[in-house]
């Protein structure tokens, strides 16, 4: 149907962000060691404004949820929803930034294929191994469910299945939480979103929700406070040393062509607190 195939599109658009984060970081934007078993080579090359933004993204996204797990911490659960590939369990757990538990939820069959990365490299599995308690680790095709880890097949359209599916592998909504979403409510209809954003408010007291894309979607349903900011003012405002290391990586030619593409994509955020955590001062 016209629906599966659409589907299946939105399913390979993690490749994409694999791809253009491991050249990223072969070209020294930032560090991800692990990047390289999610993608089979380093790609074409991509422009230096790719890279920058990808940069921005990372940086400000990586900055927020850091934040977060600090003020709690630890003693939180991240849910990264429409994770694809992506790598933020191992660099939490190699900077001792673990939270109680990481949940990731993508499709099945975008599941299936990172469990089989997980399952075939050692690097990847041994981290997970070693933050779990017993024999028993639940690794099937479309599930793996560690102490730390938890990684759900499901569509983000059906709350229904999605609540139930979480709470079976222990979510506990009594924790602080932390939501992120990258790239991923732009491909549902904004009443399909809104509904995920509003389970997200009801269903946790103390939480917070990261979003990354185009900047006209920004949601508030259902939370205390909520920010955005666009990635040229996110990427004005991050450590300017660093920034200007990333600078002389490639040279750029056309400030304003990186300028137009960064103006068009924000991170918001949105907090509750009843827990008196801080979060609605977490900032970029
Ligand atoms: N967040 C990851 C990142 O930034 O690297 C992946 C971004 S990729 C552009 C979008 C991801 O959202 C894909 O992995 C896709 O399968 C997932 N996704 C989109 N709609 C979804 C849905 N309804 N249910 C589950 N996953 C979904």
């Amino acid at each position: 149907t016209d629906t599966d195939t659409a589907d299946e599109a939105v399913r390979t658009t993690c490749d994409d962000a694999t791809i253009c984060k491991r050249f990223a970081t072969s070209k020294g934007y930032w560090k991800d060691p692990y990047i390289q078993y999610f993608a089979r080579s380093v790609g074409e090359r991509r422009t230096p404004e790719i890279n920058r933004g990808y940069y921005a993204r990372v940086q400000g996204v990586n900055h927020l949820l850091d934040a977060f797990v600090r003020k709690a911490e630890c003693d939180c659960q991240v849910i990264n929803l429409g994770a694809g590939l992506d790598t933020t369990f191992w660099r939490l757990k190699d900077e001792n930034l673990m939270p109680r538990k990481f949940f990731e939820v993508d499709f099945p069959t975008v599941v299936a294929r990172k469990i089989h990365h997980i399952k075939t490299k050692p690097s990847l599995s041994k981290p997970i191994i070693e933050t779990h308690s017993t024999d028993s680790l639940l690794l099937d095709v479309h599930s793996l469910d560690s102490d730390r880890y938890c990684i759900i097949g499901a569509d983000l359209r059906d709350i229904t299945n999605l609540d139930q599916k979480l709470k079976k592998f222990q979510l506990n909504p009594e924790l602080p939480t932390l939501f992120l979403s990258e790239c991923v409510l732009v491909y549902m209809t904004p009443s399909q979103s809104s509904n995920l954003v509003h389970w997200a408010a009801d269903t946790f007291h103390t939480a917070m929700f990261v979003n990354y894309e185009q900047k006209e979607r920004f949601l508030k349903t259902g939370w205390e406070h909520a920010d955005a900011l666009d990635m040229m003012t996110i990427y004005s405002m991050l450590p300017q040393d660093d920034v200007a290391r990333i600078e002389h990586l490639e040279f750029l030619d056309e400030k304003e062509l990186l300028q137009q593409l960064l103006q068009h994509y924000s991170i918001s955020w949105a907090t509750k607190d009843k827990l008196n955590l801080g979060n609605a001062q977490i900032c970029v």
